[in-house]
């Protein structure tokens, strides 16, 4: 008697069997030969040939083989709340549910959807609670994530965890995690780990890439200056024009005559150990490595260099080529649109070993 008791009498939303996803205005259907049970004790009259062509896992448990064949099948769908279940019952039915549905018991659906295989209830779940991630909910709804293997909120929830660890660390979420899952406590420890090495890689990727630029860029002045001249320098033959106009890359020419006005008087030079005179010396050196006039070139050491290089075959020259080929190809690959390609990690050693870790004239 006490379980009659605690069945509840049959609630059911007026417009459950008039939703149908197939027809627009009510459907007549036959009498329902399901019921589905809900924790509460509340019984829900379904029609078996609907749950199975909605979710496969319902389907299983229809087709089971029954023990009284006389009896009405019960499926006891349990563990979240009566309306939860009406709520999905209703979905199973027409594909439907409303904003505040989803709010009060989008947990709940995920859940279901998730044990009942439902993927359009699991999509609109998923996208719903993204919307409505918090930093008191984001620890709780990445927890759920993992369980019911929604991998678009689990990342959301992770990234959001990383961008504002300081204050979720402070949430009961948290504290709860802490104390209840040490595993998934470094899942989102090593994320945030990833996340800025990550960043930081492409950070400097940028950097040099910037830096490539600006060499090519100096590239181009030197020979410009050497050929042409500008401003204040220029071939001993040629007479710097001064009513040209302003050179199109001021800054870089200017920085680089600047440069080059140093290096033709300083006392210390290269061997002396001077930092301008060296990087001067590895421009000329770039150039000539880039440089592809024979005699005609008119930039300094050009054939000096090009001399050398063919006779000695240094060790270090797959590296410096390196940065030639980077130097050549950066004025064509703007940063923005260049391909996800593997970063050759050599790089940055290449770039400090020759003096260009900063580059400015
Ligand atoms: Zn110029
Ligand atoms: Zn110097
Ligand atoms: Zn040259």
């Amino acid at each position: 008697m006490a379980k009659a008791q605690m069945v509840r009498p049959v609630t059911l939303p007026h417009d459950l069997y008039c939703l149908s996803p197939t027809n627009s205005g009510p459907r007549e259907l036959p009498e329902p030969d399901v019921q589905i049970l809900t924790s509460g004790g509340l019984r829900i009259p379904a029609h078996s040939s609907i749950l199975a062509s909605v979710s496969p896992i319902l389907e299983n448990i229809i087709d089971r083989p029954r023990k009284h064949t006389s009896s009405e099948k019960v499926i006891p769908v349990l563990g979240v709340p009566c309306d939860a279940v009406v709520v999905f019952v209703q979905f199973l039915y027409s594909s439907r549910c409303t904003e505040e549905d989803l709010e009060k018991y989008g947990i709940h659906l995920l859940a279901l959807s998730h044990v009942y295989l439902v993927p359009h209830l699991k999509q609109r779940c998923t996208k719903d609670m993204v919307q409505r991630l918090t930093i008191d909910n984001v620890v709780d709804v990445l927890q759920l994530a993992r369980l019911c293997d929604a991998p678009d909120l689990y990342l959301k929830c992770m990234k959001m965890i990383a961008n504002h660890f300081k204050a979720v660390e402070n949430t009961e979420g948290w504290k709860f995690l802490q104390h209840h899952d040490p595993w998934l406590e470094l899942e989102i420890l090593q994320f945030m780990d990833e996340s800025e090495s990550r960043k930081k890689r492409t950070r400097k990727h940028r950097e040099e890439q910037s830096l490539y630029l600006q060499l090519s860029e100096a590239m181009e002045c030197l020979e410009h200056i050497c050929t042409e001249g500008c401003t204040s320098v220029g071939p001993y033959d040629v007479e710097p024009t001064k009513n040209k106009g302003p050179c199109s890359k001021f800054s870089t020419c200017q920085g680089l005559q600047l440069l080059i006005g140093h290096f033709a008087t300083c006392k210390k030079r290269v061997n002396g150990g001077c930092l301008r005179c060296k990087r001067m010396w590895q421009l000329l050196r770039l150039h000539a490595s880039i440089c592809d006039q024979s005699d005609s070139c008119r930039v300094p050491l050009c054939r000096q260099f090009k001399l050398r290089m063919m006779q000695e075959k240094r060790k270090d020259d797959a590296r410096w080529k390196l940065l030639v080929r980077k130097v050549v190809s950066a004025k064509a690959i703007s940063s923005l649109s260049l391909p996800k390609r593997k970063r050759d990690e050599e790089l940055g050693g290449t770039m400090r070993e020759h003096g260009f870790r900063s580059f400015k004239l």
